[in-house]
């Protein structure tokens, strides 16, 4: 399997195409973000599934705006000076949600460390409006991490969202390469805390495939995620967004993605997501299901 994983390719495999968005709940969806002024994940970051995910009404909402302050190697988003904190976003998230009737959200954000909490308190805010409003909807939060301010992370575990998802996105080795402005052993320790503060929450992370990394590395990498008490783990193949971004290494299977998922079952995860196409939010509603069924 290592020897394999030093493959360097640049063709797309057949099993990474997808059929082009554009059915009518995806056409409805794309209408009512530009109508609240909000932002996706699955838009700004180019993701594939839109097209699926959109059509089965699931979107990942971006909050604290589309400019990001880290600029990592592997990312589509926006980089550069944020605009001011808009307060009114964590309403106008919650009608949207309530608009499509989603039965589970995931929210995420852009980083934001110009910030004194990071946005933490607009992530908790999101969460109460949509409680109030919804009771019944799950709410997953994509947070960032807060530059291992322990304080801020407690505001947003504070909100009590249903899953506390944190990516390590890669392996320790590749970290200065892919992610300079974060920090392997900081991620760690955000999984480890959020778990100490609240047992009973559902933790997640999850890490992109084909960056460089070896398969032994990869394994070490989903040990460290799962000593740290999370539940869930998404693993997705890394696909570059333009020629400014990291090449992809290399393409991993279907059958290596499934190997992974089964390993990753064997080190204890509740769940794990893992194939060419999973995102973070991918599927996420039916993750919420298997992570609390497995319990
Ligand atoms: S996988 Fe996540 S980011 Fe991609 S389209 Fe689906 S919900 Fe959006």
């Amino acid at each position: 399997m290592a020897t394999a994983l030093t493959q360097l390719t640049t063709r797309k495999p057949a099993w990474l195409k997808v059929p082009a968005p554009g059915g009518p709940n995806y056409l409805a969806l794309k209408h009512l973000m530009r109508d609240l002024q909000l932002h996706t994940v699955c838009e700004e970051a180019h993701c594939p599934n839109i097209g699926e995910c959109w059509e089965h009404k699931a979107a990942t909402f971006m909050i604290l705006g589309d400019v990001c302050t880290l600029n990592c190697a592997y990312c589509a988003v926006a980089h550069g000076t944020p605009a001011p904190l808009d307060r009114h976003e964590p309403v106008r998230l919650a009608q949207a949600v309530e608009r499509m009737g989603l039965k589970h959200v995931v929210i995420t954000s852009v980083d934001r460390d110009d910030l004194p909490n990071g946005g933490a308190e607009i992530f908790a805010a999101a969460i109460a409006e949509i409680r109030r409003r919804l009771p019944a909807t799950s709410v997953e939060v994509l947070i960032p991490d807060f530059k291992g301010s322990e304080r801020t992370l407690r505001l947003v575990v504070a909100a009590k969202p249903d899953i506390l998802n944190h990516n390590l996105e890669t392996i320790e080795r590749l970290y200065r390469l892919a992610r300079p402005g974060g920090r392997y052993a900081r991620a760690l320790e955000l999984l480890r805390r959020a778990k100490a503060m609240d047992p009973a929450m559902l933790t997640k992370s999850g890490i992109i495939c084909g960056l460089g990394e070896e398969w032994d590395e990869l394994l070490g990498a989903m040990r460290d995620v799962r000593a740290q008490g999370a539940d869930i783990l998404t693993l997705g193949q890394y696909l570059r967004p333009s020629g400014q971004h990291l090449p992809i290494a290399r393409y991993y299977t279907p059958a290596e993605f499934a190997e992974l998922r089964r390993l990753g079952r064997e080190m204890g995860y509740r769940h794990v997501e893992a194939g060419p196409l999973v995102r973070s939010s991918y599927h996420a509603w039916e993750q919420v299901e298997r992570a609390t069924a497995a319990g």
